[in-house]
């Protein structure tokens, strides 16, 4: 492909995603008001190091005070294995090597997800969503035309695993790190052990100056403004500050018990609200993708790390029982007979209607969450605690702030939902009422429906969804990987032959190009163990930004 269809393909896949998820740059100036002189993050989980983590690198020089507290009694939800590729911005914007937290956080690499049986369509009851990168541009254009003559009727191959380097690595479990002397860099995410990765950020944050108390908060005390002025604990402390920050989990502790802030349930769009875990143990080699499973009633998560696979059922309990769940999902991983322990867990769909409030911001799953397939959670804590950040140092509190601030949060969350719940209305399965139900569901936003009737018109999505005008949040990759990965196109006796500009691309020449790229990367286990240093220029990275 010539310089000018490469160039076509990387407007085509540009996406929104996210400028915002990265740190702000060190040092820079900041109007931060001088009222704010002391941040107490509630909550010791995840949300609350990471923004404990992304408060201490922008706001430690500018003499403000961050101490977390955390429950001796309340743990942390201890899932949230699997992230997206802007955990790397994370680590980076710290200074933090991969050399220095996967292997304390048994952390592997992620190159996408393999979605299996979601759709029952011939020749597409698989397929993955790949991080796609630098070199997929070289066929991105080739995978989206076409998806789009197929869509029309042309019979060209349109299956998305044909297309992505990150799927041929997933396939051959190889890592995403190419050899010394291929100056590729593959975008990638991450999988951990959510609890290791806690305890690791932890001693970071305190390493750069956040105070951590254990004590149980049994309440706010608010001003007569309404704001939040103390907290007060079990243990009989009262905790003042400017600024709170509730990382409490489902409790949402401040932003809902004391603000008694709105909430938006997604529960009409997403039906499953509960999960079933379960560890079993690595075989000889380490994948380096993420496995989506449907089962009967939701789907099935395996996730690799390097002591274990994490694997869960996230389900419908209007679907099914507790019981019935982790039945299925131990036969489901011949787990039947074993003494493995699981743990059950109660998920809340849907988000806060403000995000921050008052003097208030709800980082994590306080905030709201959508349920875990496309493993965005932590995504979400990054850019809102990054976002917020940001505000602070603009100096703008004012009420207009808060609503900018809102409505932008918002929206990652109404995009990665509609995201999220075109899994489940493309979904072809009829064996069981829930499979049906969801895809007779008719509780699709405004922007979604358009975005499918697009699709299903023919026209091709691929530049509403890169002007952003539809399917916000993802990109047009993500998009058509998902379409096109489930078979959304006319069955397969009603095809025709490609002719003139529907056969422009031939399959052979794009398996010609992944084989010679292929061959640059080596085998997962093999690099897990002597994870070298990063080494690629960090432009190389942001090629999709
Ligand atoms: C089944 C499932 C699978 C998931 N998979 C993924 C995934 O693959 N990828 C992903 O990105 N995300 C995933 N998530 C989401 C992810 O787990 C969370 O977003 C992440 O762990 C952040 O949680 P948290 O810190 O908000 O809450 P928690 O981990 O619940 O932490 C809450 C904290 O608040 C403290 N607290 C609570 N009450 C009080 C109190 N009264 N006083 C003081 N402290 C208190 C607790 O002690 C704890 O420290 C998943 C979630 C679920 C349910």
């Amino acid at each position: 492909m010539g310089t000018h269809a490469a160039a076509a393909a990387v407007t085509d896949t540009a996406t929104l995603y996210n400028r915002t998820a990265s740190l702000p740059a060190r040092g820079r100036r900041t109007a931060l008001p001088a009222h704010i002189r002391r941040i107490l993050i509630v909550g010791g989980g995840t949300a609350g190091w990471m923004t404990a983590l992304t408060f201490a690198r922008s706001l430690a020089d500018q003499a403000v005070e961050i101490e977390l507290v955390e429950s001796p009694t309340v743990g942390i939800i201890g899932v949230g294995e699997g992230s997206t590729p802007w955990l790397r911005g994370f680590f980076d914007g710290l200074g933090i090597e991969e050399g220095e937290w996967m292997p304390q956080c048994h952390a592997t690499y992620k190159n996408g997800i393999t979605f299996a049986g979601w759709s029952t369509k011939p020749g597409f009851t698989r397929y993955f969503h790949p991080f796609a990168s630098m070199l997929d541009n070289l066929t991105m254009l080739q995978f989206v035309h076409n998806a789009d003559a197929r869509v029309n009727g042309a019979d060209v191959c349109a299956h998305p695993d044909r297309y992505f380097l990150a799927t041929r690595l997933a396939r051959k479990a190889l890592a995403p790190k190419p050899i010394e002397t291929f100056p590729f860099d593959v975008w990638h995410g991450y999988h951990f052990d959510a609890v290791l990765l806690g305890q690791f950020m932890q001693k970071h944050a305190v390493q750069r100056g956040v105070r951590h108390r254990v004590a149980h908060v049994t309440h706010a005390n608010l001003n007569e403004q309404g704001d939040i002025a103390s907290v007060a604990t079990e243990e009989g402390l009262t905790l003042a500050a400017d600024l709170f920050v509730d990382c409490t989990g489902f409790a949402g502790l401040l932003i809902d018990k004391a603000l008694k802030t709105p909430y938006v349930s997604f529960a009409d769009n997403l039906f499953n609200d509960a999960a079933v875990a379960l560890p079993t143990p690595l075989g000889d080699s380490i994948p380096s993708e993420t496995v989506s499973t449907a089962l009967k009633h939701g789907w099935m998560w395996q996730i690799p790390l390097t002591q274990r696979f994490g694997n869960g059922y996230v389900y419908s309990s209007q679907a099914c029982s507790a019981d019935q769940a982790e039945r299925e999902l131990r036969e489901t991983l011949g787990l039947l007979d074993a003494d493995v322990p699981a743990r059950h867990l109660k998920m809340k769909i849907g988000r806060v209607a403000r995000h921050w409030n008052k003097n208030c911001v709800a980082i994590g799953l306080s905030q709201g969450f959508i349920e875990p397939l496309e493993a965005t959670a932590l995504l979400f804590i990054q850019q809102t605690a990054t976002a917020f950040v940001d505000c602070l140092e603009k100096g703008d509190l004012s009420e207009a702030a808060h609503d900018r601030f809102n409505g932008q949060v918002n929206q990652h969350f109404e995009g990665t939902r509609d995201y999220i719940v075109t899994h489940y209305k493309t979904n072809s399965r009829t064996d069981t009422p829930y499979w049906r139900a969801n895809s007779a569901n008719q509780a699709l936003s405004e922007p979604l429906k358009q975005l499918l009737n697009l699709w299903m018109s023919g026209q091709g999505i691929a530049a509403a969804v890169r002007q952003q005008r539809l399917g916000k949040g993802y990109p047009v990759f993500s998009w058509y990987s998902l379409l096109a990965g489930m078979g959304i196109f006319p069955d397969a006796d009603r095809l025709h032959p490609a002719q003139g500009r529907e056969a422009l691309y031939r399959i052979a020449d794009i398996d010609d190009l992944l084989d010679r790229s292929e061959v640059n990367y080596r085998d997962h286990r093999e690099v897990l163990s002597a994870i070298p240093p990063r080494r690629t220029a960090p432009g190389l990275q942001v090629y999709f930004w």
